[in-house]
């Protein structure tokens, strides 16, 4: 049997093992995919020994995501523009790099919370490997302006930099008050992973805003409790975006696109 797997550290929390076996059930195919333990140091060689062991397919996640993208011996334009890889394919040549990060955020934006992010203001928080996924799939689904803040303001900056001026540009933190409330606020810190709430004012929101964050459990908390309080008129987590990208990675290595509702609805505790 071929075999998958999801590489990071750490590893043993990942619900992508369970999401794989349910699409592989679902589209009848046997589907051997595990978690595997490796950090930064530790990666190279855990890769090596998976594909001679017959692993031909990968996804990778934190901290080796921009590691993953120096292994390929090519990556998509997307993998590119973000420099970062979460998915990867085994060929002749070597490993073939993806980031479907982006897609994962726009297919559960559209499919599961009816909101099309095209002529949309945007809100992003955070400068890092997912913001600069999410920032990419924005830009290219239409929004009208995309305003990126991180609490490293010069990397929000970088990365507001990569687009047409009209259409992004960076906040700086302790500017956010003088925001208008956009329509769509995407966390993509990761604040949340430490228990840590972000400073955010509460008029940043509206009645007509959707607060997304891309964590999800535990580390979502806080930022969908500030969301609420805010009066958001709707405030998600990131399981969704989750199974989205891990569907993109299974049609990539299969060639079969599974039906993601019931994934979906049984992770939520609805299946
Ligand atoms: P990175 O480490 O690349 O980036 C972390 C970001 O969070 C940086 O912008 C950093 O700011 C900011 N940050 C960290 N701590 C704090 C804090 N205490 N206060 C304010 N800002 C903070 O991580 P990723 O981009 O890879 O991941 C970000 C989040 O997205 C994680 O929660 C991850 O789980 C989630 N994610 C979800 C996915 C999904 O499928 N649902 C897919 C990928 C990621 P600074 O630049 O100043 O350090």
């Amino acid at each position: 049997m071929q075999r998958y797997a999801v590489f990071g550290q750490p590893i043993a929390h990942s619900l992508s093992p369970r999401i794989h076996r349910a699409f592989g059930d679902q589209c009848g195919i046997g589907v051997d995919y595990r978690a595997i333990e490796a950090g930064i140091d530790g990666f190279e060689v855990a890769l090596e020994a998976f594909a001679r062991d017959g692993g031909v397919g990968a996804n990778v996640t934190l901290p080796l995501k921009q590691a993953a993208l120096a292994r390929c011996a090519e990556v998509t334009g997307r993998a590119r523009a973000c420099g970062s890889v979460n998915t990867l394919l085994r060929s002749e040549s070597g490993w073939h790099g993806d980031s479907t990060d982006g897609v994962g955020l726009l297919r559960d934006l559209r499919q599961q919370q009816g909101f099309d992010p095209a002529g949309a203001e945007v809100l992003l928080l955070g400068a890092g490997g997912a913001a600069r996924a999410a920032a990419f799939a924005l830009a290219e689904a239409g929004a009208r302006r995309l305003t990126i803040a991180n609490r490293t303001h010069e990397r929000a900056q970088a990365l507001a930099g990569q687009f047409d001026p009209e259409r992004a540009g960076a906040c700086a933190w302790a500017a956010l008050d003088r925001l208008a409330a956009p329509r769509l606020i995407v966390n993509a810190t990761s604040a949340g992973h430490i228990g840590g709430e972000l400073d955010l004012p509460t008029a940043l929101a509206s009645p007509h805003t959707l607060c997304y964050d891309l964590s999800y459990g535990a580390a979502a908390r806080p930022f969908l409790a500030w969301a609420h309080a805010a009066g958001a008129r709707q405030a998600v987590d990131g399981l969704g975006m989750l199974v989205e990208q891990a569907a993109e990675a299974f049609a990539l290595w299969h060639a079969r696109r599974p039906d993601t509702a019931p994934v979906h609805a049984a992770l939520r505790g609805r299946g």
